[in-house]
Protein backbone atom coordinates (compact mmCIF):
# COMPACT_ATOMS: atom_id res chain seq x y z
CA UNK A 1 0.00 0.00 0.00
CA UNK A 2 3.09 2.68 -1.17
CA UNK A 3 0.42 4.82 -2.59
CA UNK A 4 -1.96 5.09 0.67
CA UNK A 5 1.22 5.07 2.76
CA UNK A 6 3.01 8.04 0.64
CA UNK A 7 -0.45 10.09 1.05
CA UNK A 8 -1.07 9.71 4.66
CA UNK A 9 2.70 11.22 5.17
CA UNK A 10 2.06 14.03 2.65
CA UNK A 11 -1.43 14.60 4.40
CA UNK A 12 -0.16 15.03 7.62
CA UNK A 13 2.72 17.58 6.81
CA UNK A 14 0.71 19.73 4.60
CA UNK A 15 -3.07 19.65 5.72
CA UNK A 16 -4.85 23.19 6.21
CA UNK A 17 -5.73 24.01 9.49
CA UNK A 18 -9.97 24.11 9.25
CA UNK A 19 -12.09 24.20 11.87
CA UNK A 20 -14.15 20.92 11.52
CA UNK A 21 -10.56 19.31 11.27
CA UNK A 22 -10.67 19.46 14.93
CA UNK A 23 -13.77 17.91 15.52
CA UNK A 24 -15.19 14.26 15.31
CA UNK A 25 -19.19 15.47 16.60
CA UNK A 26 -21.27 13.83 13.22
CA UNK A 27 -23.12 17.24 13.94
CA UNK A 28 -20.56 19.71 13.13
CA UNK A 29 -19.11 17.49 10.39
CA UNK A 30 -22.19 16.72 9.05
CA UNK A 31 -22.73 21.02 8.90
CA UNK A 32 -19.39 21.23 7.00
CA UNK A 33 -19.98 18.51 4.66
CA UNK A 34 -23.59 20.40 3.85
CA UNK A 35 -22.05 24.21 3.65
CA UNK A 36 -19.12 22.93 1.35
CA UNK A 37 -20.90 20.83 -1.02
CA UNK A 38 -20.75 23.75 -3.41
CA UNK A 39 -18.77 26.56 -1.45
CA UNK A 40 -15.00 27.30 -1.46
CA UNK A 41 -13.54 26.63 1.97
CA UNK A 42 -13.00 30.40 2.51
CA UNK A 43 -16.56 31.31 2.06
CA UNK A 44 -17.55 28.07 4.07
CA UNK A 45 -15.43 28.35 7.45
CA UNK A 46 -17.21 31.75 7.94
CA UNK A 47 -20.91 30.36 7.10
CA UNK A 48 -19.56 27.35 9.44
CA UNK A 49 -18.63 29.40 12.31
CA UNK A 50 -21.83 31.89 11.57
CA UNK A 51 -23.75 28.53 12.02
CA UNK A 52 -22.48 27.17 14.78
CA UNK A 53 -22.97 30.91 17.27
CA UNK A 54 -26.96 30.44 15.82
CA UNK A 55 -27.15 26.70 16.12
CA UNK A 56 -24.60 24.91 18.54
CA UNK A 57 -26.16 21.59 18.88
CA UNK A 58 -28.24 19.62 16.30
CA UNK A 59 -31.79 20.50 19.00
CA UNK A 60 -31.16 23.92 18.19
CA UNK A 61 -31.14 23.98 14.13
CA UNK A 62 -34.35 21.42 14.69
CA UNK A 63 -35.78 24.08 17.04
CA UNK A 64 -35.19 27.06 14.46
CA UNK A 65 -38.03 28.40 12.24
CA UNK A 66 -36.67 27.30 8.91
CA UNK A 67 -37.12 30.95 7.87
CA UNK A 68 -34.07 32.10 9.94
CA UNK A 69 -32.12 29.12 8.86
CA UNK A 70 -32.72 30.22 5.05
CA UNK A 71 -31.55 33.84 6.05
CA UNK A 72 -28.44 32.63 7.46
CA UNK A 73 -27.93 30.22 4.43
CA UNK A 74 -28.62 33.35 2.13
CA UNK A 75 -25.84 33.90 0.06
CA UNK A 76 -24.19 30.80 0.17
CA UNK A 77 -27.15 29.28 -2.97
CA UNK A 78 -28.64 25.46 -3.56
CA UNK A 79 -31.05 26.46 -0.89
CA UNK A 80 -32.13 23.29 -0.71
CA UNK A 81 -28.98 22.11 1.35
CA UNK A 82 -30.55 24.74 3.93
CA UNK A 83 -34.77 23.19 4.33
CA UNK A 84 -33.00 19.47 4.09
CA UNK A 85 -30.63 20.29 6.84
CA UNK A 86 -33.32 21.47 8.91
CA UNK A 87 -35.44 18.77 8.30
CA UNK A 88 -32.58 16.37 8.93
CA UNK A 89 -32.15 18.06 12.53
CA UNK A 90 -35.58 17.61 12.91
CA UNK A 91 -35.55 13.97 12.35
CA UNK A 92 -32.61 13.32 14.14
CA UNK A 93 -33.91 14.79 17.33
CA UNK A 94 -37.70 13.15 16.63
CA UNK A 95 -36.55 9.32 15.54
CA UNK A 96 -33.50 9.33 17.18
CA UNK A 97 -33.53 11.18 20.49
CA UNK A 98 -30.82 13.89 19.23
CA UNK A 99 -27.96 10.86 18.06
CA UNK A 100 -27.02 10.99 14.79
CA UNK A 101 -27.27 7.28 13.47
CA UNK A 102 -23.07 5.68 13.73
CA UNK A 103 -22.80 4.09 10.35
CA UNK A 104 -23.31 5.06 6.92
CA UNK A 105 -26.34 3.22 5.90
CA UNK A 106 -28.17 4.32 8.95
CA UNK A 107 -27.12 7.96 8.05
CA UNK A 108 -28.44 7.50 4.27
CA UNK A 109 -32.09 7.34 5.70
CA UNK A 110 -31.59 10.49 6.41
CA UNK A 111 -33.15 13.22 3.91
CA UNK A 112 -30.55 14.72 2.02
CA UNK A 113 -27.51 12.86 2.86
CA UNK A 114 -26.48 11.14 0.20
CA UNK A 115 -23.37 8.45 -0.41
CA UNK A 116 -20.76 10.79 0.23
CA UNK A 117 -22.07 12.61 3.08
CA UNK A 118 -22.72 9.49 4.76
CA UNK A 119 -19.36 8.28 3.68
CA UNK A 120 -18.11 11.67 5.39
CA UNK A 121 -19.45 11.20 8.36
CA UNK A 122 -19.27 7.54 9.18
CA UNK A 123 -15.46 7.53 8.17
CA UNK A 124 -14.44 10.43 10.61
CA UNK A 125 -16.65 10.29 13.42
CA UNK A 126 -17.48 6.20 13.57
CA UNK A 127 -14.57 4.91 11.56
CA UNK A 128 -16.44 3.07 9.38
CA UNK A 129 -14.01 2.19 6.60
CA UNK A 130 -15.61 3.09 3.45
CA UNK A 131 -13.85 5.51 1.22
CA UNK A 132 -15.54 9.24 0.18
CA UNK A 133 -16.67 9.80 -3.64
CA UNK A 134 -17.06 13.75 -4.68
CA UNK A 135 -15.19 15.94 -7.00
CA UNK A 136 -11.56 15.43 -5.82
CA UNK A 137 -11.75 12.35 -5.10
CA UNK A 138 -12.92 11.38 -8.61
CA UNK A 139 -10.44 13.45 -9.86
CA UNK A 140 -7.22 12.37 -7.95
CA UNK A 141 -8.08 8.50 -8.82
CA UNK A 142 -9.21 9.02 -12.31
CA UNK A 143 -5.82 10.45 -13.12
CA UNK A 144 -3.81 7.89 -10.71
CA UNK A 145 -5.44 5.03 -12.67
CA UNK A 146 -6.21 6.54 -16.35
CA UNK A 147 -9.70 5.93 -16.00
CA UNK A 148 -11.70 6.07 -19.14
CA UNK A 149 -14.73 5.71 -17.77
CA UNK A 150 -16.81 9.01 -17.14
CA UNK A 151 -16.27 9.83 -13.79
CA UNK A 152 -20.42 11.17 -13.77
CA UNK A 153 -21.82 7.67 -14.71
CA UNK A 154 -22.65 5.41 -12.21
CA UNK A 155 -20.32 2.66 -14.41
CA UNK A 156 -17.44 5.18 -13.39
CA UNK A 157 -18.15 5.85 -9.80
CA UNK A 158 -18.74 2.43 -9.22
CA UNK A 159 -14.75 2.08 -10.51
CA UNK A 160 -13.60 4.90 -8.99
CA UNK A 161 -15.62 4.11 -5.55
CA UNK A 162 -14.03 0.49 -5.87
CA UNK A 163 -10.15 1.78 -6.06
CA UNK A 164 -10.67 4.28 -3.56
CA UNK A 165 -12.12 1.35 -1.41
CA UNK A 166 -8.80 -0.44 -2.28
CA UNK A 167 -6.62 2.23 -1.29
CA UNK A 168 -8.40 2.74 1.83
CA UNK A 169 -6.49 2.89 5.54
CA UNK A 170 -8.95 0.77 7.08
CA UNK A 171 -7.85 1.57 10.53
CA UNK A 172 -8.05 5.32 9.61
CA UNK A 173 -10.52 5.15 7.24
CA UNK A 174 -11.53 9.34 7.80
CA UNK A 175 -7.69 10.66 7.64
CA UNK A 176 -7.50 9.01 4.56
CA UNK A 177 -10.51 10.08 3.06
CA UNK A 178 -9.75 13.99 3.72
CA UNK A 179 -6.13 13.05 2.54
CA UNK A 180 -7.29 11.71 -0.53
CA UNK A 181 -9.91 15.50 -1.01
CA UNK A 182 -6.75 17.97 0.42
CA UNK A 183 -4.74 16.40 -2.32
CA UNK A 184 -7.50 17.26 -5.01
CA UNK A 185 -7.87 20.50 -3.52
CA UNK A 186 -4.69 21.75 -3.51
CA UNK A 187 -2.03 19.86 -5.71
CA UNK A 188 -4.23 17.74 -7.95
CA UNK A 189 -6.36 20.42 -8.97
CA UNK A 190 -8.99 20.43 -11.99
CA UNK A 191 -6.29 23.28 -13.82
CA UNK A 192 -2.82 22.92 -13.55
CA UNK A 193 -1.97 20.22 -11.06
CA UNK A 194 1.37 20.94 -9.18
CA UNK A 195 2.72 17.15 -10.09
CA UNK A 196 6.08 18.29 -9.36
CA UNK A 197 5.10 18.00 -5.87
CA UNK A 198 2.64 15.15 -6.09
CA UNK A 199 3.10 12.18 -3.06
CA UNK A 200 2.12 9.94 -5.80
CA UNK A 201 3.82 11.54 -8.96
CA UNK A 202 6.00 7.78 -9.07
CA UNK A 203 2.40 5.75 -9.18
CA UNK A 204 0.00 8.55 -11.81
CA UNK A 205 -0.37 6.83 -15.13
CA UNK A 206 -2.03 10.50 -17.08
CA UNK A 207 1.18 11.38 -15.70
CA UNK A 208 3.37 8.57 -17.17
CA UNK A 209 1.18 8.90 -20.54
CA UNK A 210 1.53 12.43 -20.63
CA UNK A 211 -2.49 12.52 -20.61
CA UNK A 212 -3.33 14.39 -17.27
CA UNK A 213 -5.23 17.03 -19.33
CA UNK A 214 -7.62 14.19 -20.49
CA UNK A 215 -8.81 13.08 -17.26
CA UNK A 216 -11.50 13.30 -15.02
CA UNK A 217 -13.57 12.13 -18.36
CA UNK A 218 -16.71 13.44 -18.41
CA UNK A 219 -20.22 13.15 -20.33
CA UNK A 220 -20.81 15.90 -22.40
CA UNK A 221 -22.79 18.76 -20.27
CA UNK A 222 -25.92 19.55 -21.26
CA UNK A 223 -26.58 23.48 -22.52
CA UNK A 224 -28.44 25.36 -19.47
CA UNK A 225 -32.13 25.95 -19.85
CA UNK A 226 -32.92 29.39 -20.27
CA UNK A 227 -35.52 31.34 -17.80
CA UNK A 228 -36.35 35.76 -18.70
CA UNK A 229 -37.34 36.44 -15.52
CA UNK A 230 -39.79 39.78 -15.54
CA UNK A 231 -39.65 40.78 -11.97
CA UNK A 232 -41.94 43.37 -11.08
CA UNK A 233 -41.09 45.37 -8.36
CA UNK A 234 -44.24 47.42 -7.34
CA UNK A 235 -44.03 50.12 -4.20
CA UNK A 236 -46.60 52.43 -2.71
CA UNK A 237 -46.45 54.62 0.28
CA UNK A 238 -49.08 53.91 3.36
CA UNK A 239 -48.35 56.34 6.25
CA UNK A 240 -45.64 57.90 4.58
CA UNK A 241 -43.90 54.27 4.79
CA UNK A 242 -42.74 52.98 1.54
CA UNK A 243 -44.05 49.34 0.89
CA UNK A 244 -43.11 46.90 -1.76
CA UNK A 245 -45.11 43.74 -2.99
CA UNK A 246 -42.85 40.52 -1.98
CA UNK A 247 -43.79 36.98 -3.27
CA UNK A 248 -43.46 34.06 -1.14
CA UNK A 249 -42.23 30.96 -3.29
CA UNK A 250 -43.93 28.03 -3.15
CA UNK A 251 -43.71 24.78 -4.61
CA UNK A 252 -41.11 23.05 -6.05
CA UNK A 253 -39.59 25.65 -8.45
CA UNK A 254 -36.28 26.79 -7.21
CA UNK A 255 -35.68 29.06 -3.93
CA UNK A 256 -38.62 27.57 -2.41
CA UNK A 257 -39.88 29.32 0.72
CA UNK A 258 -37.27 32.27 0.09
CA UNK A 259 -38.28 35.81 -1.22
CA UNK A 260 -38.56 37.13 -4.74
CA UNK A 261 -41.21 39.96 -6.31
CA UNK A 262 -44.15 39.14 -8.33
CA UNK A 263 -42.91 37.71 -11.81
CA UNK A 264 -44.02 37.24 -15.64
CA UNK A 265 -41.95 34.80 -17.09
CA UNK A 266 -41.60 34.88 -20.31
CA UNK A 267 -40.22 32.48 -22.92
CA UNK A 268 -38.01 34.91 -24.53
CA UNK A 269 -36.73 38.86 -23.83
CA UNK A 270 -40.10 40.60 -23.92
CA UNK A 271 -40.95 44.05 -24.20
CA UNK A 272 -41.51 46.39 -20.86
CA UNK A 273 -44.93 47.20 -22.22
CA UNK A 274 -46.13 43.27 -22.82
CA UNK A 275 -45.14 42.50 -19.67
CA UNK A 276 -47.28 45.50 -17.78
CA UNK A 277 -50.50 44.39 -20.37
CA UNK A 278 -49.95 40.95 -18.88
CA UNK A 279 -49.53 42.25 -15.23
CA UNK A 280 -52.51 44.14 -15.48
CA UNK A 281 -54.54 41.00 -16.97
CA UNK A 282 -53.44 38.99 -13.75
CA UNK A 283 -55.16 41.49 -11.80
CA UNK A 284 -52.24 42.70 -9.64
CA UNK A 285 -52.02 46.38 -11.13
CA UNK A 286 -56.18 46.32 -12.41
CA UNK A 287 -57.40 49.62 -11.65
CA UNK A 288 -54.49 51.64 -10.00
CA UNK A 289 -52.78 54.38 -11.47
CA UNK A 290 -49.14 53.72 -11.40
CA UNK A 291 -46.00 54.68 -13.24
CA UNK A 292 -43.11 52.64 -14.33
CA UNK A 293 -39.85 54.60 -12.46
CA UNK A 294 -36.99 52.59 -13.95
CA UNK A 295 -36.35 49.31 -16.16
CA UNK A 296 -33.25 47.50 -14.70
CA UNK A 297 -30.87 46.01 -17.21
CA UNK A 298 -30.55 42.53 -17.60
CA UNK A 299 -29.33 40.09 -14.82
CA UNK A 300 -27.53 37.18 -15.91
CA UNK A 301 -27.52 34.40 -12.83
CA UNK A 302 -26.46 31.22 -13.45
CA UNK A 303 -27.95 28.24 -11.47
CA UNK A 304 -26.42 24.66 -11.88
CA UNK A 305 -28.69 23.70 -14.94
CA UNK A 306 -30.54 26.66 -15.64
CA UNK A 307 -29.27 30.61 -16.96
CA UNK A 308 -31.48 33.15 -15.50
CA UNK A 309 -32.36 36.33 -17.58
CA UNK A 310 -34.15 38.75 -15.44
CA UNK A 311 -35.17 42.62 -15.69
CA UNK A 312 -36.42 44.22 -12.87
CA UNK A 313 -39.12 46.64 -13.55
CA UNK A 314 -39.74 49.23 -10.98
CA UNK A 315 -43.30 50.39 -10.64
CA UNK A 316 -44.39 53.02 -8.16
CA UNK A 317 -48.70 52.71 -7.70
CA UNK A 318 -50.99 54.74 -6.13
CA UNK A 319 -53.07 53.19 -3.42
CA UNK A 320 -52.72 49.70 -2.43
CA UNK A 321 -52.43 46.76 -4.64
CA UNK A 322 -54.45 43.71 -5.02
CA UNK A 323 -52.71 40.90 -3.16
CA UNK A 324 -53.02 37.08 -3.81
CA UNK A 325 -51.50 33.83 -3.26
CA UNK A 326 -48.30 33.91 -2.25
CA UNK A 327 -47.82 37.95 -2.87
CA UNK A 328 -47.46 40.11 0.39
CA UNK A 329 -46.61 43.67 1.00
CA UNK A 330 -43.14 44.31 3.07
CA UNK A 331 -41.88 47.44 4.43
CA UNK A 332 -38.87 48.22 2.79
CA UNK A 333 -36.88 48.61 5.60
CA UNK A 334 -37.53 45.11 6.34
CA UNK A 335 -37.10 43.63 3.22
CA UNK A 336 -33.49 42.65 3.74
CA UNK A 337 -34.28 40.50 6.93
CA UNK A 338 -36.00 37.80 4.96
CA UNK A 339 -34.49 34.81 3.05
CA UNK A 340 -33.89 36.99 -0.42
CA UNK A 341 -32.16 34.28 -3.22
CA UNK A 342 -28.72 35.90 -4.67
CA UNK A 343 -30.15 37.22 -7.73
CA UNK A 344 -32.97 39.20 -5.67
CA UNK A 345 -29.74 40.58 -3.01
CA UNK A 346 -27.95 41.82 -5.83
CA UNK A 347 -31.00 44.02 -7.28
CA UNK A 348 -31.98 44.93 -3.98
CA UNK A 349 -28.95 46.41 -3.21
CA UNK A 350 -29.13 48.99 -5.92
CA UNK A 351 -32.40 50.15 -4.76
CA UNK A 352 -32.28 53.40 -3.23
S1 LIG B 1 0.91 13.34 -10.51
FE1 LIG B 1 -0.31 15.09 -11.09
S2 LIG B 1 -2.11 14.25 -12.13
FE2 LIG B 1 -1.12 12.56 -11.02
S3 LIG B 1 -2.20 12.47 -9.09
FE3 LIG B 1 -0.40 13.77 -8.77
S4 LIG B 1 -1.11 15.88 -9.18
FE4 LIG B 1 -2.65 14.46 -9.98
Amino acid sequence: MTITKFLLQWYSQNKRSLPWRETRDPYKIWLSEVILQQTRVAQGTDYYHRFLVAFPDVRSLAEADEQDVLKLWQGLGYYSRARNMHHTAQEVVEKHNGIFPDSSAGLKKLKGIGDYTAAAIASICFNEPTAVLDGNVARVISRLYAIIEPVDTNTGRKIITDLANSLLDTNHPGTFNQAVMELGALVCTPKSPSCDTCPLLFACEAMKTNRIESFPVKTPKKTPTLRHLNYLVISFMKNNKEFILMRKRTGNDIWKNMYDFPCIETESASDTADVLESCVKSGLLDGFPFIVKHVSDEYIHQLSHRRLLARFIRIEVQGMPMLYDDITFVKKAQIAELPLPRLIDRYFATLI
